[in-house]
């Protein structure tokens, strides 16, 4: 059945292989002109105290909504501008939009935020990396203790040490350190105390399954012993069920973000939330 189908299957794939790669270069030509036609914009989710949903942090997701092709998801296009060098920009911009907007958050008296920021294995290989986040910081005049970077591991595997030095200097600036995605894939513990990260970030995959003394229960609950010992601080991603939120409590974990806790919106609705959620009590 298989060899009678062989040749059916074949031209299935070329069409859908040719529908693929035509997608591809639609997008990777229209992203070449999306910062410059205003089609990018961040978005912000808040990460919060999983005990009783205290807002402490809140992470940047960058956005893109294209006139003719629609909302345009970062597991798209990024890869894709990782590739063409177009990320140094578009990360440029980023940090920038995100450095300006907690700026105007403190300015408007908005409770204390870290703000969390996603840093591409590219960026993290631009030699003068931390110089342009030193300009950005100051240009903005935010205290560098405000600011997280989010790495995830992968992005090590071609060149650890030199991924440690360039993170280092970060360090040294007085900003923060996250892994993400932690436990997805190929995690190498080696890679924990060659980071020196703050922050370690349990992946969406593992919070999925934790309910009720399941084996990602424990294996969670052994995460967030590690982190401890390392004197890390955790958050949990994807956090969807009051379910899941109460077995990351019993393992332990201190934050917290997904949404039951918020989606990712946009700034005017985040500082919304947060008047609402933190204003003080009345009288
Ligand atoms: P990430 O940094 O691990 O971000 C978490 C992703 O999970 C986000 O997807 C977020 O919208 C989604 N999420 C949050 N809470 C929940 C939940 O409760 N349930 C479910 N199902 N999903 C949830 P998003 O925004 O599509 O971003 C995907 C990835 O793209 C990010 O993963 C990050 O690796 C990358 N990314 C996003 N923004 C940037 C950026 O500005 N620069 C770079 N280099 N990468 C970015
Ligand atoms: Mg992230
Ligand atoms: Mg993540
Ligand atoms: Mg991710």
């Amino acid at each position: 059945r298989a060899k009678m189908s062989g040749r059916a299957t074949f031209s299935f794939y070329t069409a859908e292989m040719q529908a693929q790669m035509a997608r591809t270069l639609r997008v990777e030509n229209a992203l070449r002109r999306a910062l410059e036609r205003d089609e990018m914009q961040l978005h912000y989710q808040p990460q919060c105290q999983a005990a009783d949903g205290r807002i402490v942090g809140v992470e940047a997701l960058l956005r893109w909504q294209h006139p003719e092709l629609g909302w345009i998801g970062p597991a798209e296009f990024v890869p894709l501008a990782e590739t063409n060098g177009q990320i140094a920009v578009i990360g440029r911009w980023v940090l920038d939009t995100a450095l300006r907007q907690l700026r105007a958050w403190q300015l408007a008296g908005l409770p204390p935020l870290r703000m969390a920021v996603n840093l591409s294995a590219v960026q993290l290989r631009q030699p003068g990396l931390a110089e342009l986040v030193g300009e950005l910081l100051r240009r903005h005049e935010v205290d560098p203790a405000w600011l997280e970077l989010e790495l995830t591991e992968t992005m090590a595997w071609d060149d650890p040490e030199g991924s440690a030095r360039q993170i280092a200097r970060l360090r040294a600036m007085g900003l923060r350190i996250a892994l993400d995605d932690f436990g997805a894939g190929y995690t190498s513990f080696s890679h924990l105390s060659l980071f020196q990260a703050g922050t370690l970030k349990i992946d969406r995959s593992l919070v999925a399954g934790i309910e009720r003394g399941s084996h990602q229960a424990s294996v969670v609950a052994a995460i967030v012993n590690l982190a401890r010992t390392l004197r890390m601080h955790t958050v949990a991603e994807g956090v969807e069920t009051p379910g899941q939120r109460e077995a990351l409590l019993a393992a332990g974990c201190e934050s917290a973000q997904g949404w039951l806790y918020g989606r990712p919106m946009p700034a005017e609705a985040f500082e919304a939330l947060i008047r609402e959620r933190q204003a003080p009590p009345p009288g």
